[in-house]
């Protein structure tokens, strides 16, 4: 029996934009208030995506690593989130730098991704605009979408995540 696809996924983004809420919602369906932001980790897990059985390896990286150690996630991942939190404009300003140091460490390949919008459920204290992040996703030729960790009704969260996984898988 042919063995079944593994794809290697990094979550990016800075600190507090809910990365580990994000993989824990997709992994558990559950979401989890308080997760230790220090914490890296590395996940397992298989899903059924287009009647393809795939293992997925997610890194929950902390979003405080350094340059070194930004790159050396990039080379060992096939595809990637960048994700932001729409009620921290901080974070949206980080997601062009770090496409292009991806860009960069994955050169000449053209590098599977992802852009997330998380914490829509706080729409009220939005500082960054849908159309900000579609417009931002259209220049980066990659999916968006924006979601919430916490409030995943829809399903978006596993939806971007199997996205990626088919984005990789296409390549
Ligand atoms: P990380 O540093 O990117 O891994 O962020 P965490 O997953 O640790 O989340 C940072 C904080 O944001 C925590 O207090 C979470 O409870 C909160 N958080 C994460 N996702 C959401 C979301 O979708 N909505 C809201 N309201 N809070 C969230
Ligand atoms: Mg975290």
């Amino acid at each position: 029996m042919a063995k079944s696809p593994e794809v290697k996924l990094a979550v990016f983004g800075r600190a507090g934009v809910g990365k580990s809420a994000l993989v824990v919602r997709f992994l558990t369906r559950r979401f989890i208030w308080e997760y230790d932001p220090t914490l890296e980790s590395t996940y397992r897990h298989q899903a059924n995506i287009d009647d393809e059985v795939v293992t997925m390896e997610i890194l929950d990286t902390a979003g405080q690593e350094d340059i070194q150690q930004k790159e050396g996630h990039m080379r060992w991942g096939d595809g990637f989130f960048i994700v932001y939190d729409i009620t921290d404009r901080g974070s949206f300003e980080e997601v062009a730098p770090l496409r292009s140091l991806l860009e960069e460490v994955k050169r000449p390949k053209n590098v599977p991704l992802v852009l997330v919008g998380n914490k829509s459920d706080l729409d009220h204290v939005r500082q960054v605009g849908t159309e900000e992040g579609e417009r931002l996703a259209a220049e980066m030729a990659c999916a968006f979408y924006e979601c919430s960790a916490c409030a995943d009704e829809g399903g978006t969260v596993a939806e971007a995540f199997h996205e990626l996984c088919r984005e990789v898988r296409r390549r």
